[in-house]
């Protein structure tokens, strides 16, 4: 708006200043011309005659008489001046005009008349003016302007201030009322406060509902960890006299039955454990669910998580004759950082599956992965042969409670449940599953999760037994399992020929001992067409100079070969496939003859407690039921069992007898596990003596608990019902350490 007006002025005082200066120009040629004519006509007959002294006074005069007039002379017809005047300021004036008047008189031209006319005058007057008229319009433009400010304040700002505040406020929150606009307002005003008001009215009913969805929400909320509290609480509650159900059918199994109460005793143990399958995934579902799951993270070894769950599985696969195979790409790290234990559950489901669906075949685990940084993608894919799914069954197996074979007509055993607690188990762990598969030809389902890689190196070759550059033949009709122990093997240094047949074989040997190259361990797969991994040991050892030649035969069946006819071979040993990692270093160690490997190669495959001392065990349970069931667990076990009633007996019993182990019931009387766990870890520190392991036998499955027990210093689990595979696993595993490691002395 300034700007309007300083052109509005600008521009006024532009043409004001034009319009004076052509007015006074003309008004002062006006003057001049008259004056000249008037002089001229009184000066005639002397300008005529060309009297000088007349006309020189004449001139004399005009110029007093006309102060505009700086100077003033006459010139002849000829051009030649006869007679001039001039003001004494004449030379200094700036400002002025010439006239040039003939004298003439009835049509004849007698002379000129020349004038230099002051202009100052009429200059200051053109200023005067012109300074006028800006002021004037200056005035107006002001005074317009502030009545048009007052105008747009009025009907415009003043409407739109209170229904922006409106606004505002509505936004807000809060709600202006019955309100209404001035009415001087527009149309337009009056309508955007109708607006406003519908606008408040939405905002309103807005507030109103995510009220009322908290209020639900946090009902929901409360309702479900009432559920998982729920869940957990009654699970407990099953778990402890399930416990004592397959437990005593356990223990029953193994005494003197007839066949039909041996199938009713199966029985009892088979549903026990079904139905205790369905209670985990319902609880670890409704956890999931609720929020409740956390995940820990910790260095753990990826690819013994996965051979515990192939050695887990491989027995119920040997059952069904279905080859279960395990690649895990030797150039992959072994330590990640993640949670091991739910690594472990969404493998163990999928492989599961993998075996529960195939009926004849394989299941290939084939572990592979890409370094990105510190981090790896690793894709774990599990291959089966089995039945397949159908096309528009793929996506919802992902969902809870969902079976491709539908309800009806079920033939598997199962929840539903296994692929959606893995799908959101990966979701916590941001990785992913996903499956292709044929129906009737077999599935494929690939588990992609990255993981930061852990700083540990993996595990090499026993330090102290060089094996590098050492020649291993292995012999193998397939494949896939000749490539899977070649690649480990290679890993360690060794140089691996492959041979596919009894025949290759020992064709291959001839070649070797032709080019004298030293073979110095041979690996037999037990299960060949052409002849088995037995009798091919036999016709090796019969070979010349092969004698001594250790000689390893893998198996599925356990033990394919006794003890007997392997001593009669001499120098052969036997594992069972699919074969871990560490059993395999530990046979190959003990084949070329390294004296100090404590496992001998036919006790590799089947963990048995005490091969060389009794182990004192300190067992704190106060359920009767419970002492039972493992006292009898135990019974053919080269084991000493000393039992507390509760946990204050415990730290008693501990103190007196220092067991090399003990296991400890959760809740006990008088004192519970957590407590006497706390003060038998203050004895030991006081007494330095060396630390016990102390093995929790727990009902309750939840996370937080298990926290809770590592927390006072205990080194692992049993949950309840407790079986005798996994006691016996547990016991052989810490047992094994405390062997290994020299009691301190005090
Ligand atoms: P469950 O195995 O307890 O039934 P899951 O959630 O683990 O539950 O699997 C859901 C369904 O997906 C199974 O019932 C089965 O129909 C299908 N399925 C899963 N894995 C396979 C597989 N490897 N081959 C064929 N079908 C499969």
């Amino acid at each position: 708006m300034s700007l309007a007006a300083l052109l509005v002025v600008v521009a006024v005082g532009g043409v004001a200043r034009r319009y004076e200066v052509q007015r006074v120009s003309d008004q002062l040629s006006e003057q001049a011309s008259l004056t000249v004519s008037l002089l001229s006509g009184l000066m005639l007959e002397a300008i005529i005659v060309e009297d000088v002294p007349v006309l020189e006074t004449g001139l004399v005069e005009a110029i007093t008489r006309y102060s505009k007039i700086l100077s003033i002379h006459i010139e002849n017809s000829e051009g030649e001046v006869i007679a001039e005047a001039s003001n004494p300021d004449a030379a200094e004036a700036v400002d002025f005009v010439m006239y040039r008047r003939p004298v003439e008189f009835e049509g004849f031209v007698f002379g000129t008349m020349v004038v230099q006319w002051s202009t100052e005058e009429g200059k200051a007057m053109v200023l005067d003016k012109v300074r006028q008229t800006i002021t004037w319009t200056i005035l107006a433009v002001i005074s317009m302007s502030l009545l048009m400010l007052y105008l747009v304040y009025r009907l415009a700002l003043s409407p739109l201030q209170v229904v922006h505040a409106r606004m505002s406020n509505a936004v807000a929150g809060a709600k202006t009322g019955h309100f209404q606009l001035p009415g001087f307002a527009s149309r337009e005003f009056q309508a955007l406060n109708v607006s406003v008001g519908v606008l408040e009215d939405t905002f309103a009913q807005r507030d109103e509902r995510e009220l009322a969805l908290d209020h639900a929400r946090e009902q929901a909320e409360s309702a479900s960890r009432a559920k998982s509290e729920f869940l957990a609480n009654m699970s407990h509650e099953i778990r402890t006299p399930m416990n004592g159900v397959i437990g005593m059918a356990e223990v029953l199994r193994e005494t003197d039955l007839t066949p039909d109460q041996q199938m009713y005793t199966e029985t009892i143990v088979k549903s026990g454990n079904a139905l205790l399958t369905i209670i985990n995934d319902i609880l670890n579902f409704s956890k999931i669910e609720a929020g409740k799951l956390e995940l820990t993270q910790a260095t753990f070894n990826l690819r013994t998580v996965i051979e515990d769950v192939v050695t887990l599985l491989a027995p119920k696969a040997v059952e069904k004759w279905v080859q279960l195979t395990l690649r895990y790409d030797p150039d992959l790290p072994e330590f990640f950082d993640g949670d091991a234990g739910r690594i472990r559950q969404i493998v163990t489901n999928v492989v599961g599956n993998a075996v529960k669906f195939t009926s004849k075949g394989s299941v290939h685990i084939d572990v592979a992965g890409r370094l990105r940084g510190s981090a790896v993608d690793l894709q774990i894919s599990v291959s089966d042969t089995g039945i397949g799914i159908p096309a528009d069954k793929m996506d919802r197996i992902f969902h809870a409670f969902e079976q491709a074979d539908g309800a009806a007509t079920r033939s598997y055993e199962g929840t539903g449940l296994g692929l959606a607690i893995s799908t959101r188990l990966l979701q916590l762990m941001k990785g992913r599953i996903h499956v292709t598969s044929s129906e009737g030809k077999g599935s494929v389902f690939t588990i992609s999760l990255t993981l930061p890689k852990s700083a540990r190196a993996p595990v090499a070759f026993l330090s102290d037994q060089p094996v590098s550059g050492l020649h291993a033949l292995v012999v193998d009709d397939l494949e896939l399992n000749r490539r899977i122990l070649g690649e480990r093997l290679r890993a360690w240094g060794l140089r691996v020929t492959e041979a596919d047949s009894a025949m290759d074989a020992l064709l291959r040997l001839d070649d070797m001992s032709d080019a004298s190259e030293v073979c110095d361990l041979i690996f037999l797969d037990f299960n060949m067409p052409d002849c088995d991994g037995y009798d091919l040991a036999q016709r090796i050892r019969a070979l010349p100079q092969l004698e001594r030649l250790p000689i390893i035969i893998v198996s599925s069946v356990d033990p394919a070969v006794s003890q007997a006819m392997l001593n009669e071979v001499g120098d052969c040993y036997q594992v069972l496939k699919p074969v871990r990692s560490d059993q395999l270093r530990a046979v190959v160690s003990h084949a070329l003859g390294a004296t100090q490997a404590e496992t001998r190669a036919e006790d590799v495959a089947e963990p048995s407690l005490g091969a060389s001392r009794r182990v004192h065990i300190l067992m704190a349970e106060d359920n009767r039921t419970n002492q039972v069931v493992i006292t009898r667990m135990l019974q053919k076990e080269n084991v000493e069992l000393t039992i507390a009633a509760n946990g204050q007996e415990a730290v008693e019993r501990y103190r007196e007898q220092q067991p090399d182990l003990v296991l400890m019931d959760m809740m006990m009387p008088v004192k519970d596990g957590l407590e006497a766990t706390e003060e038998i870890r203050r004895y030991e520190d006081l007494a330095a003596l060396r630390r016990v392991p102390i093995i929790a036998l727990t009902a309750n499955a939840m996370q937080s608990h298990e926290e809770a027990c590592r927390e006072v210093g205990m080194d692992d689990f049993l949950s309840k019902p407790i079986r005798k595979q996994a006691l016996l696993e547990a016991l052989e595993r810490w047992s094994r350490r405390v062997k290994q490691s020299p009691k301190v002395e005090a």
